[in-house]
Formats: structure tokens, C-alpha cells, sequence
């Protein structure tokens, strides 16, 4: 089950952030330690996305250790507000750029955690919902693609939360068992769900981090408890049961 991380605060580079911390998101590429049964490692792509004043992205399929990318690239790219993740590709699923997150749109990036039990089939009817035209685009054949566009949709109508709680729940209902950790950002907060997985978040006033592990041994960090959304940016943190 792949690992994501959000960081809204003081500008840092996407290296610094994917790096920050003894057990990192780097780390937790190859060292997690709380994948809860759900894969070892997380080698199969990883990607970020940053936000200036427009978003920005980054993916790549190789594992986040090899891609020359990182101290190249993206230690030159700095942000108040990055979102990246590594991914573990659920068997079946595709090992391709086009399948790591994050998934953005307009000022919107995203990034799940976790597995839809019984993709594609069991989630057939919730399909019949979205428009055609973007189930034609679907950017790969995987369940976290496929999230990304029901909450896409969501979000036309919705606040975050309530877009993040509504595809939660309907997915949920059509596919019991699936994990459905969530993560949400628009370069000002960000939103988060824990849904049979593995979140904790580290806010103070001037940051806001909502990652799979905590990265460091502060003792600010905060488990999430299961079945919760949280909303979070620098100085705010709300934490609300589903
Ligand atoms: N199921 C998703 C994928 O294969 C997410 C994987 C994960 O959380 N390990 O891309």
C-alpha cells in the first residue's frame, strides 16, 4: 500500500521534503514500517506535485532511491506546498508513470493510499455515474485513477470533505474491505481519510504534514484513528469521524 505525504509550510525543496526525517518517504520506500499487511515495499514509481502559481508535477515508474531526478531536479524546485507519494502497484495493476500519484487537476492533487477489493467489477455501478467522456480518459486502469475521477467529479458540488466522505462511503458500500486512505490538497490545506490504513499528521503554527507514517520521532505527531477525515493547513487541524 503505497505511502503519501502533504506538506503545507515554509518553503522547502521536494527533495528536502521527500527526505525530511529518519524514517522519510524515501525510506518508506524501501523501509516502511507500517504497511499493515498490505505489501513490503513501495518501488514501483513515486511521483509529487508543488504549488507556485500554478500546480506543477512530477511522476516517474522507477523507485524513488534510483531516479536521478530527485537530487537533479527536484532539489531545485522549491514550494510552500508539496504533495508526493511512492507507490506499491497492487497486483494486476499496471507498473507505469501514468499510475503513480499524485493525480492533479486545476489547483487539485491526490493521492490514495490503499485498494478497491474486487476491481473493476465491484465498482461497475458507481461508474454508470460518471461522465463517459472522462471514463474514456481514465489516465490508467487502476482504482486509484479511477478514485480520482469519482472524486473529481465529487468536487464540482462538494467541499472536500464532503466529497472525500461521499466516494468513501459509496465505494466502500459496493466494495466492503477496500482501503481507502485519501489525500486531497490545494496548495493551502489539505484533506485526508483513513480508511483502513495507516495516517498521522504533524501541525503546528507554521506547518501542516499529513503523511502514511511520521517521519521523524517528534512528539507532536498524531495518529489518526480509523475512519476519520482531517482537514489541516498551518495552524489548524480538525479531525471529524466519517
Ligand atoms: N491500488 C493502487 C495502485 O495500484 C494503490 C496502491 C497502494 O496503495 N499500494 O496504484
Amino acid at each position: 500500500m503505497c505511502r503519501h505525504l502533504g506538506y503545507i509550510g515554509p518553503t522547502r525543496s521536494v527533495r528536502e521534503v521527500i527526505t525530511a526525517g529518519e524514517f522519510s518517504l524515501l525510506r518508506q520506500s524501501w523501509d516502511p514500517r507500517d504497511m499493515r499487511g498490505g505489501g513490503t515495499v513501495n518501488a514501483d514509481g513515486f511521483g509529487a506535485a508543488w504549488w507556485g502559481p500554478t500546480i506543477s508535477r512530477y511522476r516517474s515508474a522507477m523507485p524513488v532511491w534510483s531516479d536521478p531526478a530527485l537530487p537533479e531536479m527536484l532539489s531545485k524546485v522549491r514550494s510552500h506546498a508539496i504533495l508526493a507519494a511512492v507507490r506499491s502497484a497492487t497486483v494486476g495493476m499496471p507498473v507505469e508513470r501514468s499510475a503513480c500519484a499524485p493525480f492533479v487537476s486545476g489547483h487539485w492533487a491526490f493521492s490514495h493510499n490503499g485498494r478497491i477489493v474486487g476491481w473493476p467489477e465491484s465498482v461497475a455501478e458507481a461508474a454508470r455515474t460518471l461522465p463517459v467522456v472522462d471514463l474514456l480518459g481514465l489516465e490508467a486502469p487502476t482504482d486509484s485513477a479511477f478514485l480520482w475521477l469519482a472524486v473529481r467529479h465529487a468536487l464540482r458540488d462538494n467541499s472536500p470533505e464532503v466529497a472525500l466522505m461521499q466516494v468513501t462511503a459509496q465505494i466502500d458500500a459496493l466494495a466492503p474491505g477496500s482501503r481507502l486512505n485519501l489525500l486531497l490538497g490545494d496548495g493551502r490545506q489539505l484533506w485526508a481519510t483513513t480508511w483502513d490504513h495507516a495516517l498521522s499528521t504533524l501541525v503546528d503554527d507554521d506547518r501542516a504534514v499529513v503523511s502514511s507514517e511520521p517521519y521523524d520521532r517528534n512528539h507532536q505527531w498524531k495518529e489518526i484513528p480509523d475512519g476519520h477525515i482531517v482537514t489541516a493547513r498551518p495552524g489548524h487541524l480538525i479531525v471529524t469521524p466519517m
